[in-house]
């Protein structure tokens, strides 16, 4: 049924037997960089190449800060700690994620609520958040509290489904009139932009990852990214052990975290965010051929909304039912293209399947139909 399409793929990895979904691209200065890493002996928490590579992101991004940690997964748990999640908060966020997200949640003692996404955008649907905050909270002590649970929603965790930016600025207008902290999961977006402003600019802090199955990597990574330089020093110190500033002695004034990103993995990070406007370039290229393609074969290609770039970090087709969804996955995993199922939504995830969810629809509908395709490119 779906010949023509695995010959589609097959034919933008002409030397591959076995095409992966993503791909690693190192073509740059990675080897060099990590070589001056190893010579000057400081491969380890500290080093000129943390301090440029978060001189580079934030420049990037626009932000003002940048805090670079061991992994992507640690800087949302640092984030939310920081905008004040504590045990027994909520937290909203889509349940159209990666794990990630809601176990940092976890982390914090704090619950995750599951609201819906946009099916355009696979990200927090605005309508179903202000519909649900209306129903289900009220405001008590400048505080959102949830009428169902007693609990405070703390903070609200959208995600870049894929590179493909919510519509965080209607979000976040929501979430300051019900005195909830923005904090995204951009772990996907680097390089997508919203309206003109980088993804994870919006958030009073955010986050991005640098795994190795991202755009660009430090083989495992992340950032915490906000233009609130009292958070940031807190990220700072926080993330590495709360140690306070002494030329010899050891002392540290809270419970620290030995979150920091090693000199090593952050001289990756340098050459690969030199090569991070070649390989953005290159994934629009790609996506542009599965554009063109998916449009003849009537096929729905997941692609870009208006006042939105999308990194297409990570393409996906929009199949007709789950039906046909797993016909596409089999006919193309068995010929050597591999193919994925989106996620299955955190919602019935086992620990989280008793989490106070909104209505899904959204989520469901795409649950059964989405399918990520490779996406991996050359610089
Ligand atoms: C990759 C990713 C993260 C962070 O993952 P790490 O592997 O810990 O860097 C968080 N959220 C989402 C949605 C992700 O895709």
């Amino acid at each position: 049924m779906f010949e023509e399409t695995i010959e589609f793929i097959k034919s933008a990895y002409p030397e591959k037997k076995f095409i992966a979904l993503h791909e690693p691209v190192f073509m740059g200065n990675e080897k060099k960089y990590l070589n001056e890493c190893i010579d000057s002996t400081f491969v380890s928490s500290v080093g000129k190449f943390v301090d440029q590579f978060e001189e580079m992101v934030a420049e990037y991004t626009g932000a003002k800060y940048a805090i670079a940690t061991v992994n992507g997964t640690a800087a949302l748990h640092i984030a939310l700690l920081l905008v004040g999640v504590e045990e027994g908060d909520e937290v909203i966020t889509q349940p159209l994620t990666f794990i990630a997200t809601c176990n940092a949640i976890s982390y914090c003692n704090a619950k995750p609520v599951f609201i819906d996404v946009d099916r355009d955008t696979m990200g927090l649907s605005p309508a179903a958040l202000e519909e649900f905050l209306q129903q289900n909270t009220g405001i008590k002590n400048n505080q959102c509290v949830n009428k169902v649970t007693g609990k405070i929603i703390k903070a609200c965790v959208p995600m870049h489904t894929f590179g493909h930016p919510c519509k965080i600025d209607e979000i976040k207008d929501i979430c300051d009139k019900y005195f909830i902290t923005l904090v995204e999961d951009a772990a996907e977006s680097l390089g997508s932009y919203y309206k003109g402003k980088h993804t994870g600019v919006f958030g009073k802090i955010s986050v991005l990852s640098f795994n190795g199955n991202k755009t660009i990597t430090t083989g495992g990574g992340g950032m915490l990214i906000t233009n609130d330089e009292k958070l940031a020093k807190q990220a700072k110190h926080i993330t590495t052990t709360a140690k306070v500033p002494h030329s010899f002695e050891y002392n540290h004034d809270i419970i620290g975290y030995n979150y920091r990103l090693p000199n090593l993995n952050a001289a990756l990070g340098c050459a690969q965010m030199e090569s991070l406007n070649a390989i953005l370039k290159n994934k629009r290229e790609l996506a542009k051929n599965y554009i063109n393609f998916f449009y003849k074969h009537n096929i729905d290609f997941f692609t870009e909304q208006k006042e939105t770039t999308v990194n297409y970090w990570l393409n996906a087709v929009i199949l007709k039912d789950s039906q046909e969804r797993n016909t596409f996955l089999k006919e193309t995993n068995d010929m050597s293209v591999m193919t994925r199922p989106i996620w299955v939504l955190m919602s019935k995830i086992k620990m989280f399947e008793d989490c106070q969810s909104g209505d899904l629809s959204n989520s469901l509908w795409l649950e059964n139909r989405v399918v990520n395709i490779p996406s991996g490119v050359t610089s």
